[in-house]
C-alpha cells in the first residue's frame, strides 16, 4: 500500500511539472483577442530575451488603469492596477493578475478599437528593468519561486520609477498588493514633464491616438 502512495506522489509529481512547462501560457491572451482587428501582437512562443524587462501600460479601456508587467519565465506576467503604482511606502495600491502577455508586448503602443477586446489607447507610460532582490537564509530568490510564493521584491530602473516594490498576494481573495518598498526613491514625486507622456515615444495619449489608427 505504502509503495502504491509514494508511485502516485511520483507520477503527479511529474505531470504537474511538465504540464506547468508545457502550458501555453498565452492561450488565454489569444483566446480573447482577434488578431485580424486589433493591432496588439500574437506573439510567438520562440521569442526569448535574456534580460528582465519590466513595463507599465497605462491603458484608457473602459476604466482607465495601468497595466504592470515583468518578464517571468518566457512571458510578461500582468497585474491590472486600477489605480497605478504609488511611489509613498504608506500606500498599498491593488494589483489584478490577469493573463500572461506575449513578451513582445513590451513593444505595443497604439489604440485599440473600440468594440475589441481591452478598447483604448495603451501608453508604455514606464519601461526599463528589474531584478530579483528577495532572500530566502541570506540567498536571492528567482523570480520564478518569488511569484510561486506570491510574494515578489524587486527593485525597477525604470524612465519614471525607481527603486524596490513588493507585490504580495494576499489571502483569501488571491489579489495582490503593490506596495513602495522604503529607500532612497521612497516618497518622491514623478517628474511632471514626463509624468503624462510615453516613456517610449514621449508622446501624449492624444499624439498616440493621431498618429496610431
Ligand atoms: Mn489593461
Amino acid at each position: 500500500m505504502k509503495k502504491i502512495i509514494i508511485f502516485i506522489f511520483i507520477i503527479n509529481f511529474f505531470l504537474e511539472n511538465t504540464t506547468m512547462a508545457t502550458k501555453n501560457s498565452l492561450k488565454e491572451y489569444r483566446k480573447q483577442r482577434d488578431f485580424s482587428e486589433s493591432p496588439e501582437p500574437k506573439g510567438n512562443n520562440k521569442t526569448t530575451i535574456n534580460s528582465s524587462p519590466f513595463m507599465i501600460h497605462k491603458h484608457w479601456a473602459s476604466h482607465v488603469h495601468y497595466d504592470l508587467r515583468i518578464k517571468i519565465g518566457n512571458t510578461l506576467k500582468s497585474w491590472a492596477v486600477p489605480k497605478g503604482p504609488s511611489t509613498k511606502t504608506s500606500i498599498k495600491r491593488l494589483a489584478i493578475l490577469v493573463e500572461d502577455h506575449p513578451l513582445e508586448y513590451a513593444n505595443f503602443e497604439g489604440t485599440i478599437q473600440q468594440d475589441q477586446y481591452g478598447g483604448g489607447t495603451v501608453m508604455i507610460w514606464d519601461e526599463g528593468t528589474f531584478h530579483s532582490i528577495r532572500e530566502k537564509n541570506g540567498a536571492l530568490v528567482p523570480i520564478e519561486e518569488s511569484f510561486k510564493d506570491g510574494r515578489i521584491e524587486i527593485l525597477l530602473d525604470g524612465k519614471k520609477l525607481k527603486g524596490n516594490y513588493a507585490l504580495i498576494k494576499t489571502t483569501p481573495t488571491k489579489n495582490w498588493l503593490l506596495i513602495k518598498m522604503d529607500d532612497e526613491f521612497a516618497n518622491k514625486r514623478i517628474n511632471q514633464k514626463i509624468r503624462g507622456r510615453s516613456a517610449r515615444t514621449g508622446r501624449t495619449k492624444g499624439q498616440i491616438e493621431k498618429q496610431e489608427k
